[in-house]
């Protein structure tokens, strides 16, 4: 029997796309084979790809200068596919540190490039997002990374920074939970086991324009726009995952899009905020304009309450609200797969648990 997950990636995939991918996966389309057992070079998988592609165009609004590419490696290969790429002119970048995934951003980078850490909140654990007003930003930097959802620390930035240098996103958690204005971006990209779909899959949006800036004397597995060239099938791509991705855009689509999964998820994220600030019992330390509305970290009054508080969810069939090792506590992600009534059932939990423990 299927529960509220809560995990933050691999995380929950929309009932709907799953039996429609069960309903097919032993033969697609009178092919006589399952999806994935059939060349991605065939014309019934090349159609399935290129739907998935214009489907995710569409979703996003991207407008026709920018490129969609359907990769591999997962987010912590775009630390150093970023640099590779767009480090060798200047050879430096500007970073903004304001959590975990930005800090081994960092670290990737700067085995390539130098890298200029020009604003940060680890000397306040990450309870916030440095305001972009006042980064400073280096004379010589290629662009500057930052990322706008920070998983673990449940931070993040509601605002699109407003910048006179490429911007390159980390977006792997926070794609798709609302609309995204693409055009202020030289580069956005993100692993698609958190909103998108299956792991397997990395989701990269990027300025044609920009894109021939790139180093050209690099293997061509690294090479976006050597990528472009070949369709996203420079070699063979996790073809599973990206009809499964597809599945995913067109349940966005039918759902409304997402203006609806705007409205939705802040809703999601408003009333467990809410919640959480009018309890004794339960707290988020994350400065109230930087708080995630896809992943909400919160602490016990005890923490030794830890373990049972998750033993208990679990048997309530609530599942994987232990938050990351490195910050403990526990956390909700609540990506657009979740619905309001899985949260309205953790809200109930956590009132029950607390008038037994508190
Ligand atoms: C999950 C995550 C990553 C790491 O993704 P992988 O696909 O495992 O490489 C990087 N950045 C952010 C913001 C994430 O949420």
């Amino acid at each position: 029997m299927r529960k509220w997950n809560f995990c933050a990636g691999p995380a929950a995939i929309s009932e709907d796309v799953l039996q429609e991918v069960k309903s097919e996966l032993l033969e697609f389309k009178n092919s006589g084979a399952s999806v994935m057992e059939i060349s991605h070079r065939s014309e019934v998988y090349s159609s399935v790809a290129r739907e998935a592609k214009s489907d995710l165009i569409e979703i996003l609004n991207i407008p026709d200068n920018y490129e969609v590419l359907f990769l591999q490696g997962g987010a912590t290969h775009q630390f150093s596919m970023v640099p590779y790429n767009f480090g060798h002119n200047t050879k430096e970048a500007d970073y903004i540190l304001s959590g975990t995934w930005s800090k081994k951003a960092i670290a990737e980078a700067s085995k390539i490039i130098k890298v200029n850490t020009i604003a940060t909140s680890e000397g306040k654990s990450f309870s916030y997002a440095p305001d972009y007003k006042d980064w400073s930003i280096s004379d010589n930097a290629a662009y500057v990374h930052y990322c706008p959802n920070e998983t673990i620390q449940g931070v993040a930035y509601h605002e699109i920074p407003n910048i006179n240098k490429p911007l390159i996103a980390d977006a792997s958690s926070v794609i798709l939970s609302e609309p995204l204005d693409v055009n202020k971006f030289s580069l956005i990209y993100a692993g698609a086991q958190k909103n998108i779909g299956p792991a397997g899959l990395t989701i990269v949006i990027i300025d044609r324009d920009f894109m021939e800036y790139g180093n050209p004397n690099i293997p061509n597995i690294l090479k976006y726009s050597e990528h472009s060239l070949s369709e996203s099938m420079l070699n063979t791509p996790p073809t599973f995952a990206w009809y499964m991705a597809g599945k995913v855009f067109k349940w966005i689509k039918d759902s409304g899009g997402l203006d609806y999964f705007k409205t939705q998820n802040h809703k999601k994220a408003s009333k467990l905020y809410e919640f959480i600030d009018n309890s004794s019992f339960y707290s988020n330390n994350v400065d109230s304009v930087n708080r995630s509305i896809m992943n909400v970290p919160f602490l016990l009054a005890n923490d030794d309450l830890d373990k049972t508080f998750l033993s208990e969810a679990e048997d309530n069939e609530l599942l994987n609200l232990k938050g990351h090792r490195s910050v403990g506590g526990m956390r909700a992600s609540i990506y657009n797969a979740m619905p309001l009534e899985g949260v309205e059932e953790l809200i109930k939990f956590m009132e029950h648990f607390e008038s037994s423990y508190g």
